[in-house]
């Protein structure tokens, strides 16, 4: 028998959460698969999203190579865009939408030799409205869009910026960062209107703000372009007891982290388990082995009590997680026996408890799971 372990990746719920994702954002939306796919598997999602979505997008260039090189058509923004110009050489020949967000990058497009068979590209000018990590201020927005719109090679310029908070819509962050985007905006559309070529409704500014938080939960945000993450993979990001718009549903769960008992011991009052032997039991009775540990991904900081399924019974984690195995609590679970079916998270035991219990968040979760965990895909590729 093969290690039990395994994440069982739903295709079609991620698709069904995109549209979820454009019924809220009414826009266009970008599928962020970044990350092998939030861990999903990067070739697996890029090929079963990219005839439903508007765009997909990765963070780096190196994504993308391979999802071209696994034949994914359509648009595809590297969110980091190009370090240097055989980056952007790659980039043109690949049809792929870059994101500018420092003066270095403007300088690689302006010196760009053209090659036979490059594209024009679409381009994202990144402002930092407050952030605070990548893009230009809001106050140069207008010079540089010009200066990237003037070129041969551009195809479209987007204005786009990136939230801090949007997790918690109640921040005036947010507001702020929003009221700084909106002044870019008005800077660029003043300046399209006098720009050779950018008259006319065509040209109507294109722009981007959203993530899966404010997708979610402020409509305010939402644009042209909306980028959904975490939200693809039926995981909410915003802070509970925010209030939703009247269509939201809830999302569909994409993955479940699935194994199964290995070992199931019986133990005295007293006794110890684990790693640092500080879990004691209080009772006689019986725990189990999973195979499942940090090693896979499952985070070491989970402690005890962190949820786990065992048999259809809701139970818990005790001791330390091991880098191969961890040991759950069976005293609700007098049916569980060798073999017995173990969920670590998925449609029962929600991603988010076990970030919680661990001090993380979904995101590092699911991006955190490793090679050795066999990805298997529902409906099958
Ligand atoms: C990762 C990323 C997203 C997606 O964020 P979620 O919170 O997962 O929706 C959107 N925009 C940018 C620039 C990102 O880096």
């Amino acid at each position: 028998m093969t290690r039990p372990l395994q994440a069982i990746v739903k295709l079609d719920a991620i698709v069904s959460n995109y549209r979820q994702a454009k019924t809220l954002a009414g826009g266009a939306v970008v599928a962020v698969i970044k990350a092998n796919g939030y861990g999903h598997g990067l070739v697996n999602v890029g090929l079963h999203l990219s005839p439903h979505v508007d765009a997909l997008a990765v963070a780096t260039l190196e994504e993308a190579i391979e999802l071209r090189t696994a034949n994914v058509p359509g648009r595809l923004l590297v969110l980091e865009g190009v370090f240097d110009a055989e980056a952007l050489a790659t980039a043109n020949r690949l049809d792929l939408d870059l994101v500018v967000h420092s003066d270095y990058q403007v300088a690689l497009l302006q010196e760009y030799q053209p090659n036979a068979g490059d594209s024009t590209l679409n381009l994202w000018l990144k402002i930092d409205t407050g952030m605070g990590r990548l893009g230009f201020s809001p106050d140069r927005a207008a010079q540089q869009y010009k200066e990237l719109f003037s070129l041969d090679m551009v195809k479209s310029v987007i204005l786009t910026s990136h939230f801090a908070c949007a997790d918690e819509p109640d921040r005036e962050e947010n507001a702020q960062q929003l009221a700084s985007f909106d002044r870019a905006v008005n800077a660029v559309e003043k300046l399209l209107k006098d720009l050779p070529g950018a008259e006319g409704e065509a040209f109507a500014l294109q722009q981007s703000i959203a993530n899966s938080a404010a997708i979610l939960a402020l409509p305010a945000a939402h644009r042209h372009w909306n980028r959904a993450g975490i939200m693809l993979y039926g995981s909410d990001p915003v802070v509970r007891g925010v209030d939703r718009p009247a269509e939201t549903q809830s999302l569909a769960c994409s993955m479940t982290l699935q194994s199964r008992l290995i070992a199931v011991r019986s133990v005295h009052k007293g006794e110890s388990i684990g790693y640092g032997a500080d879990f004691h039991f209080e009772e006689d009775g019986r725990y189990g082995i999973v195979a499942c540990g940090y090693g896979d991904g499952y985070p070491r900081h989970a402690g005890t009590g962190t949820p786990v399924m065992v048999g259809g019974v809701r139970t818990r984690l005790i001791g330390r997680v091991s880098m191969d195995m961890l040991a759950v609590d069976l005293s609700k679970v007098p049916h569980a026996e060798v073999g017995t079916e173990v969920e670590l998270w998925g449609n029962e035991i929600s991603i988010s408890e076990v970030a919680d219990c661990a001090g993380t968040i979904p995101y590092e979760l699911f991006t955190g799971l490793t090679q050795r965990v066999p990805r298997v895909y529902l409906p099958a590729e």
